[in-house]
């Protein structure tokens, strides 16, 4: 096994016990995986085991079809839908999915989350979107994720009746748009309960995704 991909195996382990500390997933619903680097293979969680029990070595390889290249279990019920999205989205290096609940609320009602708070603009670059209704097995889910965010900024879609899809350039990134997904999905239903939030300008939505995204953060030193 190469260094990259023991690598990558070691953080993809660890960003499932993520998923777990930021109450994203009940029993084993939610995964994480991670393209690997100059390969067309992808490493995700095996199905059905718990995450307390998730090691690096049971973390598995796919390729870009699904199918199991390397591991000692069957890869996640829900590998086909991150594979179509690892053909389909050359740029995306990671994808989780969960059942989150305040965004699985919202997706049962297949509503779009608006955009009514600065850290969804800077995060997301407007509303999350809902993807269409889509039966687990073939590449149905995938396609819709695909459908769904191919053209807009949010990374994360809300797929209708079921749950959430994020992707990212990694693994963590992917994983840090599905917790922000459930803490704006809580914070803007909370909001709902008391009245009616209040919309962003676009054109301000516009300037808090552009710094957030381009100027926030840790710059190199000059
Ligand atoms: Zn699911």
């Amino acid at each position: 096994m190469s260094s990259a991909l023991r690598r990558l195996r070691e953080s993809v382990c660890a960003l499932h016990a993520e998923l777990v500390r930021n109450n994203l997933v009940a029993w084993t619903a939610g995964n994480v995986s991670g393209r690997v680097p100059g390969e067309d293979l992808f490493v995700i969680k095996p199905s059905g085991v718990s995450y307390d029990d998730l090691t690096p070595e049971a973390i598995v390889v796919c390729d870009l079809d699904g199918n199991l290249v390397e591991g000692d279990f069957a890869p996640s019920s829900d590998t086909a839908a991150h594979a179509y999205v690892y053909r389909a989205m050359p740029h995306v290096g990671g994808v989780v999915h969960t059942h989150s609940t305040y965004a699985s609320a919202w997706a049962a009602r297949g509503e779009a989350i608006p955009c009514v708070l600065t850290a969804m603009a800077d995060e997301f670059g407007g509303e999350i979107p809902v993807g269409p209704f889509a039966l687990i097995g073939g590449d149905d889910i995938g396609k819709g994720v695909v459908a769904t965010l191919t053209g807009h900024r949010s990374p994360a879609v809300l797929m209708q009746n079921h749950g959430v899809f994020t992707i990212g350039a990694t693994a963590k990134a992917a994983v840090k748009a599905a917790v922000m997904c459930e803490d704006v999905a809580r914070t803007v239903h909370i909001a709902r309960q008391l009245g009616e939030p209040l919309p962003i300008p676009s054109g301000d939505v516009d300037s808090l995704y552009d710094r957030y995204q381009n100027v926030y953060g840790q710059r190199s030193p000059r």
